[in-house]
């Protein structure tokens, strides 16, 4: 994105779901391709085993990118010629994600890190904020809002169609959850 030299650095892609950070990420990750820079994706996975899966974004654009179960195997399974790595759902990852990149970053490697910034309480997730704080270039980018049309920075969540409230637990048996671009105004998160 900023031209090939051989200085690592970060940048960071955040935003709340359907902003469109998977889309940004695999646009990244192929202008690197097309620079013939040898790239790898890792993104968390649901499971704790290795396994090639899919960065897809909600468009279908899609990238082959590996499962990792903690972001220590991006260490281990890093292929020594690489020289843009990409990361999907960094928010998902263990805080050692952070020396991690900056690691990589000193050693010349371009780090393009994609997540969330906000939980569904509108509060920082994860390691995003540390990485946000290290990072070279940050983009943080808005979706639309279901409810207005507005640029939408947060994530709503929805049980069976109503805000969830700030201590609804993660797993709902029986219920319906679903998650919806919000902005500021119309974002909810009844106590
Ligand atoms: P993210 O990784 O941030 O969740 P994706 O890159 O997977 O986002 O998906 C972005 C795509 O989602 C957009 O290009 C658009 O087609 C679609 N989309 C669905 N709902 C919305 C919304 N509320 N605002 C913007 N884009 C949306």
């Amino acid at each position: 994105m900023y031209g090939p030299n051989h200085h690592g650095w970060i940048e960071v892609v955040v935003g709340p779901m359907y902003s469109g950070k998977s889309e940004e990420l695999i646009r990244r990750m192929r202008r690197a391709q097309i620079a013939k820079q040898k790239i790898q994706v890792f993104k968390p996975a649901i499971d704790n085993r290795y396994s090639v899966d899919y960065v897809v974004s909600h468009n279908g654009e899609k990238i082959q990118g590996i499962c990792i179960s903690s972001s220590e195997e991006i260490l281990e399974l890093l292929d020594e010629d690489t020289e843009v790595i990409g990361i999907d759902e960094v928010q998902f990852l263990d805080e050692d994600v952070v020396h991690i990149c900056r690691d990589l970053a000193n050693k010349g490697l371009r780090v393009v890190a994609a997540g969330l910034d906000m939980d569904f309480r509108a509060e920082p997730f994860g390691p995003t904020p540390k990485l946000l704080a290290i990072a070279e270039f940050v983009d943080k980018i808005t979706a639309v809002c279901m409810e207005c049309g507005n640029p939408a920075n947060r994530t709503q969540r929805l049980i069976d169609g109503k805000p969830a409230k700030y201590d609804e637990p993660t797993i709902l048996v029986g219920a319906t959850e679903s998650y919806e671009a919000r902005c500021r105004l119309h974002h909810d998160v009844p106590r």
